[in-house]
């Protein structure tokens, strides 16, 4: 079952939901139980390596998360 990363705006956490690739748009609560989530680009982490995801598709600006821009 693939991993999605999401990101809360309420507390800036990450955490990731294991779920089917059908509820992959759902929405998800972060641990703390907030619901302002967005769900991060870079799915499926199988190489753990450092892919900087360019594609801004949801245009929340959680670019500052990732501190790309410092
Ligand atoms: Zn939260």
């Amino acid at each position: 079952m693939p991993r999605y990363d999401f990101r809360c705006r309420a507390c800036g956490s990450t955490f990731e939901v294991s779920r089917p690739m059908s509820a992959s748009d759902d929405p998800a609560s972060c641990p703390d139980g907030h619901a302002d989530t967005v769900k991060l680009l870079s799915t499926v982490s199988m190489t753990g390596g450092a892919a900087a995801p360019r594609a801004s598709g949801g245009g929340g600006g959680g670019c500052c998360g990732g501190g790309c821009c410092s």
